[in-house]
């Protein structure tokens, strides 16, 4: 027997509970649905050292502030874990775990069918809050698959802990590949690639500021674009430590790996131990398959409150500029959320 619920959220990582604390606060008729084995999101599968761009007071959810961190700097993984976990605690919000989401189909009452691995719940409405960290993407180089050595994605680092004097390729130029890059170099010869040359923002600019001038340019009265734009390398303290005992070089990206390692673009061979690549994510949408509404691109058309064009009882939220400006961070998916419930709710 289906469980019936007005709403069915999908994921509990920070947009699911932010949209949970609106529709608490609309007297909605809802469940969250985690498959997590506990609070976090893709917060609990972060790496041992990853730290915040911004202080507590900007990555903060609707209705309470991150708590400031007992330490110095920025809160850390399990700053942002522990805030979660007591944010979902503190506002008794109904989630429940591990569910696992695999299908949701068009029931002939006209609702939607959510169909996961204990049990099933219709529903007239669902908000999709998966996230993107079950969908890493790792772009396509002649002769990945012959490759011997160890080749693992940003997604799963823990630490550089088992690299330690080996020959190491991090790839990629955003914030990840920066920071790995700079824990790796410093146990291993990790040599970091790039596409682009990386472009690195000044060192007094942190997420607050990219956040405040990134809201400015949205609204369309952005006076002050930093250089390098707003998808560039925050000099957290780890970069910038590399940067100054001068191991932040990056090369340019290598033509095809081989059993033994790569081939740089002038012919030369390396030989590698472990490639890790740090080349992003996409959209964890598998569970919305059945409903035809994923284009080529990986993403769905949803208009400007979040509700799929194709299918106006699924709204996504969090992913991505593309589901609301800066739908993906701490501080921006409130926003988002809040538009969302409200449409819903209406
Ligand atoms: P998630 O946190 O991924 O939560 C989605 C949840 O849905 C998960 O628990 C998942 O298990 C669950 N789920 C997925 N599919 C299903 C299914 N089929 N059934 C049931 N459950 C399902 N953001 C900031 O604001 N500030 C930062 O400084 C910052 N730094 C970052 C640094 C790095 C290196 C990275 C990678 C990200 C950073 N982010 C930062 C972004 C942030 O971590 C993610 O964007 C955020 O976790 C996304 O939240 P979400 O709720 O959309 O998804």
């Amino acid at each position: 027997m289906a469980i019936e619920k007005d709403i069915v959220v999908i994921g509990g990582g920070q947009a699911g509970l932010a949209a949970g604390w609106y529709l608490l606060r609309a007297a909605q008729d809802f469940v969250i649905l985690d498959d997590g084995h506990g609070p976090g999101g893709a917060w609990r599968h972060g790496w041992d050292s990853l730290r915040l761009f911004s202080p507590a007071g900007y990555s903060s959810l609707p209705g309470w502030q991150m708590p400031q961190p007992d330490h110095a700097g920025f809160p850390t993984r399990d700053d942002v874990i522990a805030y979660l976990t007591a944010y979902e605690a503190r506002y008794a919000l109904p989630v429940e775990r591990p569910v696992t989401v695999r299908t949701i189909s068009r029931a002939e009452d006209g609702r939607l069918h959510v169909e996961s691995d204990r049990g099933s719940w219709l529903a007239g409405t669902v908000i999709a809050a998966t996230g993107t960290w079950r969908n890493p993407f790792i772009p396509a180089i002649p002769g990945r698959e012959s490759f011997g050595g160890v080749q693992l994605h940003s997604a799963h680092y823990v630490s550089a802990d088992t690299l330690a004097g080996k020959n190491v390729l991090v790839v990629g130029g955003g914030n990840s590949g920066a920071q790995i890059h700079a824990e790796v170099s410093l146990v291993a010869n990790s040599t970091w690639v790039t596409q682009t040359p990386p472009a690195f923002l000044p060192d007094d600019v942190d997420g607050r500021v990219l956040f405040e001038r990134a809201t400015a340019h949205h609204r369309g009265n952005a006076t002050d674009v930093p250089a390098g734009g707003f998808g560039s390398i925050v000099m957290v303290p780890p970069v910038r430590d590399a940067r100054d005992r001068g191991a932040l070089a990056s090369v340019p990206m290598f033509e095809r790996m081989t059993l033994e390692g790569v081939i740089w673009p002038d012919g030369r061979r390396a030989s590698v131990d472990a490639i890790i690549w740090c080349t992003g994510f996409r959209a964890a949408l598998d569970c919305l398959d059945g409903l035809q509404v994923v284009g080529i691109d990986g993403k769905v058309a949803v208009d400007a409150r979040g509700m799929a064009l194709a299918e106006p009882r699924l709204w996504l939220l969090g992913y991505g500029d593309w589901t609301g400006f800066a739908s993906a961070t701490l501080i921006g998916c409130g926003r988002m959320a809040r538009e969302t419930v409200r449409a819903i709710a209406a």
